[in-house]
């Protein structure tokens, strides 16, 4: 959940090759997840998957996703009752969509199993010990020591408010500093499929921790109408979001 690169990178031109079968010694399929930076986005980070030793995200679309949308605010790695499908590597230029991996993530008679779809890393579906692989996902969902100060104040925001706290209509988009103005975090709010709102927050003299307490107090116990809050229309027209006062100005990429 965060901005999106910009970038003219239309993916598809690469064809990796699938990993054969990597199995350990034990004949048992063994997950490790790590969180690590990317090149491609400022204080961008991926979610580096490696099954049996060998790391599935570069094999499949090429670089795993950000933990805003596998991690953070949820954990959706966890296996449910019933299967789900997740994203698990996007194109190396950072964009899901233009290249992608996704798995199905079920539970089966013999542990819990991944069926690969959409660029495949590996010909085959790996299965997991549960217990195992319950304790991994939670120890990468507990250490947050690869997190930069911006992203410790992204993962308070997005686990402290629920989107049903926020003003009606609104939920979160992505969180990160301003691009322009790296002295202030941004929080992108979407309203419905019409705007974009965006609310920044000055870091001068704030821990993540003090800035997390200060989006809260704005976004869930301020009325909308007192923020100074900046919009853009995803659908190009020139009205302003309805819950917008005159504090509010029109920004325009
Ligand atoms: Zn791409």
């Amino acid at each position: 959940m965060r901005a999106r690169s910009v970038s003219g990178c239309f993916g598809g031109e690469v064809v990796r090759a699938q990993v054969g079968h990597p199995r350990s010694l034990s004949g048992v399929d063994v997950l490790r997840l790590a969180v690590t930076p990317v090149k491609a986005e400022p204080d961008g980070f991926q979610v580096q998957i490696w099954v049996n030793d060998v790391e599935m995200t570069a094999a499949g679309a090429g670089m795993g996703m950000d933990p805003y949308d596998v991690l953070i605010p949820s954990n959706r790695f966890a296996a449910d009752d019933a299967p789900q499908t997740i994203p698990v590597a996007r194109c190396t230029c950072g964009v899901y969509g233009c290249g992608s991996t996704d798995v199905q993530i079920s539970k089966v008679p013999s542990g819990i199993q991944w069926e690969w779809r959409i660029e495949v890393p590996m010909d085959r579906s790996p299965i997991f010990e549960p217990a195992a692989y319950e304790r991994e996902i939670e120890r990468v969902a507990q250490d947050h020591s690869w997190e930069t100060p911006v992203r410790t104040a992204g993962r308070l925001v997005l686990t402290s408010i629920d989107n049903e706290e926020l003003p009606a209509g609104l939920r979160f988009d992505w969180v990160a500093n301003n691009w322009r103005r790296p002295e202030s975090f941004q929080v992108c709010l979407r309203n419905g499929s019409s705007h974009q709102i965006f609310i920044d927050v000055d870091w001068v003299n704030r821990s993540p921790e003090e800035l997390s307490k200060e989006v809260r107090r704005l976004l869930v116990d301020t009325d909308p109408k007192e923020w100074t809050a900046t919009w853009s229309s995803i659908q190009r027209s020139d009205s302003p979001p309805t819950m917008a006062s005159e504090r509010w100005t029109q920004v325009r990429f």
